[in-house]
């Protein structure tokens, strides 16, 4: 019997700085070059997909490993972009973007696919915070103009939002949260939104810190009865704890 076994290929290299920008007052930009040989391996990568940096550890020689979004992935002008929330100097990925100079090196590691980020249905609603606006930026980029989302994104400040390009019909929210380690409205908030009538397929994506995405899994799963399949509820990070 011939089994067809889809295999994902795991890529892993070396990518050096070539431009560092405050894109907000708490977002840092750094645009990594890619080369020949990483325009080969990045050919079926994904703008929005996630990865792994590693972060070398001046203690014992291991890199400290962190999940980021490779915000953008663009093979023509050879630019692979990673967007980093500027929390301070207690996490070693958000002090090595913020300590990042042209010519610096990073080793980044990401899986190829061609699966779509978001299934496709009529109806979106992203909610997230500050670390999931490269991936929702990334997401509405590529929706068609026959769908319509709604979005509530939670920043620092009124100086920190973005304009997000879509060609679909969207709504955009934004809510501000200058101590996100000690709780945010998004949940409350998202428990507010009204749903349109008469969509039959509809999808929410949540990507926030840990209890507000907790809150809400429950609050779709039990109180509303959500269809799994039409949920996405991913901790992206946890008030007081390092990633591990
Ligand atoms: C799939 C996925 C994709 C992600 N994409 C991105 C991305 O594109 N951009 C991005 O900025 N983040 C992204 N994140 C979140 C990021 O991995 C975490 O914020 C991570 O903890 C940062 O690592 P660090 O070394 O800076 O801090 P850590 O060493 O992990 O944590 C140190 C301390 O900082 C706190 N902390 C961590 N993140 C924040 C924050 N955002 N605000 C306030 N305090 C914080 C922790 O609670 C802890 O107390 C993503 C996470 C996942 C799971």
């Amino acid at each position: 019997m011939i089994t067809n076994v889809m295999t994902t290929k795991k890529i892993r290299s070396v990518f050096n700085v070539k431009s560092k920008t405050f894109f907000t007052p708490h977002l840092i930009r750094v645009v990594f070059n890619i080369d020949d040989a990483q325009a080969e391996l990045l050919a079926h990568v994904q703008s929005g997909s996630n990865n792994k940096i590693f972060i070398p550890s001046a203690e014992n020689g291991e890199p400290l490993i962190r999940t980021y979004t490779n915000r953008k992935i663009d093979l023509i002008k050879r630019e692979l972009t990673i967007d980093f929330v500027s929390h301070g100097d207690n996490g070693p990925a958000s002090a090595w973007a913020s300590k990042a100079k042209i010519g610096d090196s990073l080793e980044i590691g990401m899986k190829e696919s061609s699966k779509p980020l978001v299934p496709e249905v009529d109806f979106y609603l992203f909610v997230g915070d500050a670390t999931a606006l490269p991936v929702i930026c990334a997401i509405v980029e590529q929706l068609p103009s026959y769908v319509t989302a709604k979005v509530l994104l939670e920043v620092h400040g009124k100086e920190d939002e973005l304009i997000l390009c879509s060609a679909a019909d969207l709504t955009v929210k934004w809510l501000y949260n200058s101590s996100p380690e000690n709780g945010s409205m998004l949940a409350d908030i998202t428990r507010q939104i009204e749903f349109p009538s008469g969509i039959s397929k509809k999808y929410v994506f949540i990507a926030a810190e840990y209890h507000t995405v907790h809150d809400l899994r429950d609050y779709f799963k039990k109180i509303l009865e959500w269809d799994s399949h039409g949920l996405y509820a991913c901790s992206y990070w946890r008030s007081g704890q390092a990633e591990s």
